[in-house]
């Protein structure tokens, strides 16, 4: 899916922003410096994403949709897990106020 209107994601990213994003850190060297930032010697997290209420910094900086990824061919392993519709993709909706797309999944 690439296109906005049957891609629910390009205009979401509520998964972008409710959880810390963090993955080992070698996955961070495939993506811009100002974009990542170490939690500890072996683990790296997207910025803005360790924090109470997260977004992810490349969030929105994609050309694709509102809510876009701007790392979208290098995000890291987390956020390629994440599908539409599965308990991850849930969660967050609804933690945005957004009706569940399990029916999507
Ligand atoms: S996976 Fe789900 S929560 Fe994440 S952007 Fe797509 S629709 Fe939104
Ligand atoms: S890297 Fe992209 S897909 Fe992953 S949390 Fe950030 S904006 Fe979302």
């Amino acid at each position: 899916m690439n296109d906005i209107s049957d891609n629910p994601c390009l205009s979401c990213g509520a998964c972008c922003m409710s959880f810390r994003v963090s993955f080992y850190w070698a996955e961070a060297l495939a993506l811009p410096d100002d974009l990542t930032e170490r939690v500890t010697p072996h683990i790296a997290c997207m910025i803005g994403t360790n924090a109470a209420a997260p977004r992810c910094a490349a969030l929105g900086r994609g050309s694709a949709g509102p809510m876009a990824c701007g790392v979208y061919e290098a995000r890291p392993s987390p956020c390629r897990e994440v599908q539409i519709g599965d308990d991850k993709c849930t969660r967050a909706r609804e933690r945005h106020g957004l009706a569940s797309l399990r029916h999507m999944a």
